[in-house]
């Protein structure tokens, strides 16, 4: 099984630290006793989502854009996540540029610095890098199906931009790297607004307002609680694999079966209506888990009910 690599005495560097997942990232790297840099220009993320640090003396929060290049952050890091981007599709249409630039310059903004301090360096890619899939369920060796020039290009791409960068780090500065391909993920601290099927959902059933699904709502998705996904991300860093990885959970519900799960968890009397699809919205979408669990012995352990009932307490609170 995998040891654990970094803990008490290491100092890892994390872009996008006041974000959804990389701030539970940042809890989970503290609670091992690591030092942690959050470097964060808050386009999506909050600072609420680490205020409960502001007295942990072993977190520094820096407000600074990592498509600019990296402010001066003294000391060696002995791992580098770079987890920065805007990643719900409202984001694809409202910061294109922006993502496509924290992607790229971003990307090899922090790749650089991995290189300086000769640190582990991991890139969180997305299922999206898969597109539209033609292969069900995706495994790592699966190349994709992405409309270049279609709205949700402008993520797609640059995770796949991110994952070239990365390997070319590894391949010609033998940079210790890692790729973790990220499945849908949900949980407390996503933004109620950010366009993603699950808060807009738990916020429409809180709402009594009708619960407003997608197309014919047939379309799948694979939903991780973000527990899960935490631990195998830190489990990929520990392992010094190179990936990528795919990480996420194997449950995978229609978008209608999610909405009347919702309804039903949150106690609401919400209907459910169908409203028109997005462009290049992926029909299906699962991961297969076999390198996780072979390379890393991941094994989600938050089944929906469980994960879509304490985010809905979250919401509600
Ligand atoms: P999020 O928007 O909550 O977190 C991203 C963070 O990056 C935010 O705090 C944002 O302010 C910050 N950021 C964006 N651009 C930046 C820049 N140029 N400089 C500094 N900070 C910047 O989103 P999330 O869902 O927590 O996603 C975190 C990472 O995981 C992203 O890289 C995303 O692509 C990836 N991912 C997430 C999912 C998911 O289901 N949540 C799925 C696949 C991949």
């Amino acid at each position: 099984m995998v040891e654990q690599r970094y803990g008490a005495g290491s100092r890892v560097l994390v872009s996008g630290g006041a974000g959804f997942v990389p701030s539970h990232v940042v809890d989970a790297l503290l609670a091992r006793g690591c030092e942690v840099t959050a470097v964060d220009n808050f386009v999506t993320g909050s600072k609420d989502n680490v205020a409960h640090l502001s007295a942990e003396p072993r977190f520094t929060l820096v407000e600074a854009d990592v498509s600019e290049g990296l402010p001066p952050l003294p000391g060696r890091f002995d791992a580098v996540l770079h987890m920065a981007s805007p990643a719900s599709p409202t984001d694809f249409a409202k910061l294109p540029l922006e993502i496509l630039k924290v992607g790229s310059a971003g990307t090899l903004a922090m790749l650089e610095r991995a290189h300086a301090d000769r640190a582990r360096f991991l890139m969180a890619s997305t299922s999206e890098a898969y597109g539209d899939p033609v292969v069900h369920p995706q495994p790592e060796s699966y190349w994709g199906n992405v409309n270049p020039i279609g709205v949700r290009a402008v993520y797609d791409e640059a995770k796949r931009f991110s994952e070239a960068a990365t390997m070319a780090y590894h391949r010609f500065h033998s940079l210790d790297t890692a790729i973790v391909r990220i499945f849908n993920t949900y949980g407390p601290r996503m933004r109620p607004d950010d366009g993603r099927a699950i808060p807009t959902f738990i916020s429409q059933a809180l709402r009594g307002e009708p619960i407003t699904v997608h197309g014919t709502g047939d379309q799948t998705r694979s939903i991780c609680y973000v527990d899960d996904l935490v631990r195998g991300i830190l489990l990929l860093l520990d392992s010094g694999e190179t990936g990528p990885v795919n990480c996420g959970t194997e449950h995978e519900l229609t978008m209608r079966e999610l909405a009347e799960l919702i309804v039903r968890l949150a106690g609401s009397d919400s209907e459910v209506i169908f409203v028109p699809r997005t462009a290049d919205d992926p029909e299906k979408r699962r991961p297969d888990l076999t390198l996780a669990r072979t390379l890393l012995g991941y094994e989600p352990e938050v089944g929906p009910e469980d994960g879509l009932a304490r985010t809905i307490e979250y919401f509600r609170a």
